[in-house]
C-alpha cells in the first residue's frame, strides 16, 4: 500500500508540571501541565499533532496514560506513540548527565512504547535520587545513558545546546565528542537564543539534524518553537525516519523564535542586569557594575567554540529552511480575549499562524492586529533584542 507523507507539525519538548492527583513532577513548571492536558492543547488549541512529552519516566505519569489508554481517550499507535485526537504523544524523558571534569547537560531521551519506557525508568530508578522528578541528574557516564537508551531502540536528542544553564556546549564541553558518541545521536535542539545560521559555525555538527523545540513550562507556551516534519502518519517510527531523512521522510522547516528574542541571546550581568558588550570588555568583569556574575549569551558562546565562521555556506546549503517565528502571544494588542476570537474562528494557533488569509484574520481582529500576524509569518516583524535573561519584544509601530 503506498502511504501519503503529509507536513506535519512537530514539538518535542514540552514538560509535566504536575500529576492529576498533585504530585509534582516539574516544580518549576506550571500544574496545568498534565499528560491529558497537554495532549487535549496540542490536539485542540495549537493544531500541532506530533508532541514530545518529556517527563514519561515519571512512574505516576505512566500510570495516568494507562488509565487513558484503559478507558479508549488514547490508543497505542502500532509504530509508536500514544494518540489522542488529531496528536501523537511520543513519550520522552529530559535527563541531566554530569561526566567528570565537565559541568551539566541536559538530553532528551525519546522510546518507541510505555513498556520500553517502563524498562528505563526501571534501569534509571537504580541511578538517580528521585525519578518520579523532571530533569534529575543521573550518576551513571553519559555514553552508558546513551547505550541504554538506544539499546531499547531510543533516540538521543541533546537540549537547548548552546544555553548558558545545563547544556552540551554551553556549560558542558566545546566538543560532543568529550560526552557523546556522535554518530548515532538522532538530532540536537537548537534551543531558544540561536538558529541553524549562527549552529553552521560548528563542523561536529554537520550531518546532524537540528530541531527547535517550545521547552514549555506552561500550557500556552506549547508550540512557541517546532518543526515541520514530512511523514506517513504521526508516530515514533516515522520521526525516526523524518530525523534520517529516509524514504522520503525529512525536516521540511524549522520554526524557532528569532535569536535576538531569547532571553540569552547576550552575554549579561546576572547582577546588575545589564547587557555586556564583549566588543568593548574584557567579558569577565561587568562594565557598569564591577561583578564577575557574567553569564555568557549564546551568541557570543557559539563565536568562542566555533571552528570555521558562520554563517557556514555549505553547511546551509544541506539544512531545511530555519522560519523565524514570532509567538502570537508576543503581538502587541492580541490579548486573551481576542486570541480566543481567533481561535474560535479559525480552530488552532497552527491555522492562525500559517493557513488563514490576511482579510480573514482582519475581518475577526482589526487590520492592525492581522498586519503583525502577517508580517510575522512572513518573517518582517520588528524585534528588539531580548537579553539579561528576559525575552525579547516585538517593537510597536
Ligand atoms: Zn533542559
Ligand atoms: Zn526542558
Amino acid at each position: 500500500m503506498m502511504q501519503e507523507i503529509k507536513d506535519h507539525f512537530v514539538d518535542l519538548h514540552i514538560h509535566i508540571g504536575r500529576t492529576e492527583k498533585g504530585a509534582p513532577v516539574k516544580i518549576s513548571a506550571s500544574r496545568d501541565l498534565t499528560f491529558y492536558n497537554i495532549a487535549r492543547e496540542a490536539s485542540e488549541r495549537k493544531g500541532i499533532d506530533t508532541i514530545g512529552i518529556i517527563d514519561c519516566h515519571s512512574p505516576a505519569v505512566q500510570n495516568e496514560i494507562d488509565f487513558y489508554l484503559s478507558n479508549g481517550e488514547m490508543e497505542e499507535v502500532p509504530d509508536g506513540g500514544i494518540r489522542y485526537r488529531q496528536t501523537t504523544v511520543l513519550l520522552g524523558s529530559e535527563i541531566e548527565v554530569r561526566d567528570a571534569g565537565m559541568g551539566p547537560a541536559h538530553l532528551l531521551i525519546y522510546l518507541p512504547t510505555l513498556d520500553k519506557m517502563r524498562e528505563f525508568t526501571e534501569w534509571m530508578s537504580r541511578h538517580m535520587k528521585n525519578v518520579s522528578l523532571s530533569s534529575q541528574r543521573i550518576y551513571v557516564p553519559a555514553r552508558i545513558l546513551q547505550e541504554e537508551a538506544e539499546g531499547r531502540g531510543g533516540m538521543v536528542i541533546p537540549a537547548h545546546i548552546f544555553t548558558p544553564h545545563k547544556s552540551l556546549y554551553g556549560s558542558c564541553s566545546s566538543r560532543m565528542s568529550d560526552l557523546l558518541h556522535v554518530p548515532s545521536i538522532a538530532a540536537v535542539e537548537l534551543g531558544l537564543s540561536s538558529d541553524t545560521e549562527m549552529a553552521s559555525g560548528l563542523s561536529e555538527l554537520d550531518g546532524i539534524p537540528f530541531v527547535t523545540n517550545s521547552d514549555a513550562h506552561s500550557l500556552g507556551k506549547i508550540g512557541r518553537e517546532y518543526n515541520l516534519m514530512r511523514m506517513a502518519e504521526a508516530s515514533y517510527k516515522e520521526l525516526e525516519l523524518a530525523l534520517q531523512g529516509r524514504k522520503g521522510r525529512g525536516i521540511a522547516a524549522n520554526f524557532g523564535l528569532n535569536p535576538r528574542l531569547g532571553k540569552y541571546h547576550r552575554t549579561y550581568c546576572a547582577n546588575c542586569e545589564s547587557i555586556v558588550d564583549e566588543s568593548q570588555s574584557s567579558a569577565e568583569r561587568c562594565l557598569y557594575c564591577g561583578s564577575t556574575k557574567i553569564v555568557r549569551g549564546v551568541m557570543d558562546r557559539i563565536a568562542d567554540i566555533s571552528d570555521r565562521p558562520a554563517p557556514d555556506a555549505k553547511s546551509l546549503a544541506t539544512r531545511p529552511p530555519y522560519r523565524y517565528q514570532v509567538p502570537l502571544e508576543f503581538i502587541p494588542g492580541l490579548g486573551k480575549r481576542k486570541l480566543k476570537g481567533l481561535l474560535d474562528r479559525f480552530g488552532t494557533e497552527m491555522n492562525i499562524l500559517h493557513r488563514v488569509k490576511g482579510d480573514e484574520l482582519a475581518a475577526a481582529v482589526g487590520e492592525d492586529i492581522a498586519g503583525m500576524i502577517i508580517q510575522a509569518r512572513e518573517g518582517t516583524l520588528r524585534l528588539e533584542a531580548g537579553g539579561g535573561g528576559s525575552y525579547g519584544k516585538v517593537e510597536r509601530r
